[in-house]
């Protein structure tokens, strides 16, 4: 039977989790969804909302994947940077995906008051600079935002501020973003399926699909053990996607990234460390992503790893960087550590779109999930419902290449560019 990873979101579900069944024979819906993480659930969620029967098929258990395990922060933005796609497509298509940016963090929000959902969310995030470069970076992408979208939520910290805020010397400046938040990722998730199962989506899991076939009028979903006949169906696997025969395994990359959870903070780390409970996120290209728990713990990810083969190295990055960021919490025990897969696609934008009039498919969010997964359902579901839409047309404007080398050979190319990024790290440029 499987299991969730070990980590501290699932060793504190108050409730244990609710089961739901395997699928078992022969099924008929309008839309067949296959995985079980937030963009899945999500996609369930508004097709549903639409009136149409629902089937959703997770392989492990509802949250397994990484939205069960991520770090929990929510940002505006998309991985690439909102300047880039202006520079590269223009202000129209940037100014559309700043508005899909908003409108996500904004769709958790919703979510969270419209099921009553409980999942500690909390306000507030901090990038932090790890060089003067970067800093001023920061400083002119809030300028720009701040002009070209009006969005005046952020602030800049210097030195001093950000040392206070985060509580760590490291750092040489960095931006509040009052509307960043973060939450407990699997509690959401969870509160996400009951929600779908009040608005009668099917619910399997422990259910693999192994393939899918398309004819005219239908597409066949066979798992295991059942077989689904649906109008129409969402890939929504992200980077635990893998041999299903609709051909866009290639346009992402899986990564993995560790997060280890120590015991609770004293009373005197409290005072010290994130005073005002923000999550941050700093710029090393080996990303270092961390907040405290509601019982205050340290939650912190770091370490990327470009083959899924060496995880003990990753757990000690990931340490090694929690110490070099806090040196006062080196003796404190680390209770829980674990893993799990990001998606990248080749220029960090998520690929959203469909392979014909009734495969649809959302993936390689690029590790800023949390946010853009919500409305990458929302998406898929108005597209399934009624047609190809504004947004959808947004996504296939920004052209996604395949990784070079095929599913075997993906990995050299990045792991030259990451010891690339890394140099400039140490060197502060
Ligand atoms: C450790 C970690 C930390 C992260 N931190 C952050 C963060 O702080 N902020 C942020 O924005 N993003 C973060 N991310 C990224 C974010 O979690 C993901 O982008 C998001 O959760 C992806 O959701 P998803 O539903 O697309 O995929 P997943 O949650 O991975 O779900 C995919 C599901 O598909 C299922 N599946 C796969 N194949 C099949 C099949 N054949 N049949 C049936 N089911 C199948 C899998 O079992 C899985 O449950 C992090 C990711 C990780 C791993």
């Amino acid at each position: 039977m499987v299991e969730y990873p070990d980590s501290y979101y699932a060793a504190f579900l108050k409730d244990g989790k609710k089961t739901y069944p395997v699928l078992m024979d022969d099924h008929e819906c309008d839309v067949c969804i296959i995985g079980g993480g937030f963009s899945g659930i999500s996609t369930a969620i508004e097709c549903a909302k639409k009136g149409l029967k629902v089937i959703l098929i997770e392989e492990n258990l509802f949250g397994w994947g990484a939205s069960g395990r991520n770090g929990g922060q929510i940002w505006n933005d998309v991985s690439w940077g909102i300047e880039l796609i202006e520079k590269k497509y223009g202000i129209g298509l940037a100014q559309k995906m700043w508005g899909i940016s908003q409108a996500a963090v904004n769709l958790i929000h919703e979510r969270i008051a419209e099921f009553n959902i409980d999942c500690e969310i909390a306000h507030g995030g901090i990038h932090a600079a790890t060089s003067s470069k970067k800093f001023r970076e920061y400083i002119t992408n809030a300028d720009y935002k701040l002009k070209t979208f009006k969005y005046d939520k952020l602030t800049v910290l210097d030195k001093k501020e950000v040392d206070y805020e985060v509580g760590s010397q490291l750092y040489y400046g960095g931006i509040l973003d009052k509307g960043a938040a973060h939450l407990h990722p699997l509690k959401y998730a969870l509160g996400l399926v009951n929600a779908a199962e009040c608005l009668n989506v099917q619910l399997y899991e422990n259910s693999s699909v192994k393939v899918v076939n398309e004819y005219t009028n239908h597409i066949e979903v066979i798992t295991n053990n059942g077989k689904v006949k649906a109008k129409k169906i969402a890939v929504c696997c992200n980077a635990y996607l893998k041999g299903l025969n609709i051909g866009i395994e290639n346009k992402i990359m899986p990564c993995a990234t560790y997060i280890l959870c120590t015991e609770p903070l004293n009373n005197n780390l409290q005072k010290m460390i994130l005073p005002n409970n923000y999550c941050v996120s700093d710029t090393n290209f080996d990303l270092n992503y961390y907040r405290l728990s509601s019982s205050k713990r340290m939650i912190f990810g770091g370490a990327v790893g470009y083959s899924l083969k060496i995880v003990e190295g990753l757990k000690r990055r990931t340490q090694k960087q929690l110490n070099k960021v806090y040196p006062q919490l080196q003796n404190l025990n680390i209770d829980y550590i674990w893993g799990g897969l990001i998606a990248l696609t080749l220029n960090r934008v998520p690929d959203i779109g469909m392979k014909s009039d009734k495969i649809f498919y959302a993936h390689g969010f690029s590790g800023h999930g949390v946010a853009f997964t919500g409305i990458a359902g929302k998406i898929l579901a108005s597209n399934i419902f009624s047609g190809k839409t504004l947004e959808l047309e947004a996504f296939e404007r920004i052209k996604h290449k395949s990784f070079p080398g095929g599913r075997l050979f993906r990995m050299p190319l990045l792991v030259t560019i990451s010891s690339m990024q890394k140099m400039m790290d140490i060197f502060n440029v």
